[in-house]
């Protein structure tokens, strides 16, 4: 099992990193992706990606847009470790908190996305109250032969059909999928879902049985056995196989052989 999203190299962590690693390996959770919000973020990912064989991403998130460089393709080529970046992110639009104005949150978006497209690398995506925007930037901008995730997606069936169906994303599903009643998607319209379970440590709850984020339990069985209640027949089970180097893993975003082909091909992008 794979965790594509935790921020383990969070100064929250500095007390007992090793020892949440290796539970987290204990339970079955083969590698994580650490994954950066800015550039100071990114750099401790990485840092720790290199001290705990783990993989990082490279990315500033849209709370930290406001503050992001202007000469970001310099700045993540500096950051750049083919060993173990895997990704970009966490990127994406976020007009719940709006830390930084919209039309700054999507320029920045369009940028990372076209950095993403130039190094072949897979995308994070982080969305909350911005989907029409969100998709609209996708369309313009996102390139999804090298694939992604959106994680701690809570949206709709509708939505999840058009990130999965039209973009041939993954769905990052996190604890909220086991409070009951809190999630509901038609399982009859998730049959094409693909989906990554997630914990998105330390901030989002991994599951109800996790006391809280400081807790450092690692729960994860009760949110990989909530799955099946989302899943229709043809819905796949969220495991991918570990692959052990950044190369390889890279691969693990992209659609499966075999899953329908996205509708969407990238036309070319606003930023070169
Ligand atoms: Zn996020
Ligand atoms: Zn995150």
């Amino acid at each position: 099992m794979i965790d594509t999203h935790a921020h383990v190299h969070d100064a929250k962590f500095d007390a007992d990193r090793s020892e949440t690693i290796a539970r987290a390996r204990a339970v079955g959770v083969e590698q994580i992706v650490l994954v950066g919000c800015d550039l100071a973020d990114t750099e401790r990912a990485i840092q720790c990606a290199r001290e705990f064989s783990l993989h990082a991403s490279i990315g500033i998130h849209p709370h930290e847009a406001a503050q992001a460089p202007e000469d970001i393709v310099e700045r993540f080529d500096a950051l750049y470790d083919s060993k173990h970046v895997v990704a970009i992110g966490e990127i994406g639009l976020d007009y719940f908190y709006t830390h930084s104005p919209p039309d700054v949150q999507q320029r920045i978006l369009r940028e990372q996305l076209a950095y993403a497209s130039t190094h072949r690398l897979p995308t994070i995506f982080h969305q909350r109250d911005a989907f029409e925007d969100f998709i609209g930037i996708l369309r313009e901008a996102y390139d999804p032969t090298y694939g992604g995730v959106v994680h701690c997606f809570t949206g709709d069936s509708v939505q999840a059909s058009q990130l999965v169906d039209e973009f041939g994303l993954r769905l990052g599903i996190g604890g909220v999928l086991t409070f009951k009643n809190d999630y509901a998607m038609p399982s009859e319209k998730s049959a094409s879902m693909r989906s990554c379970s997630k914990p998105t440590a330390p901030i989002l709850p991994r599951c109800r049985y996790a006391v809280s984020a400081t807790s450092r339990r690692i729960s994860l069985t009760p949110l990989v056995d909530s799955l099946p209640n989302l899943r229709s027949a043809s819905m796949r089970r969220s495991r991918v196989p570990t692959r052990p180097h950044a190369r390889s893993f890279r691969h693990s975003f992209r659609p499966r052989k075999g899953a329908p082909a996205p509708t969407h091909r990238k036309s070319g992008c606003a930023i070169s």
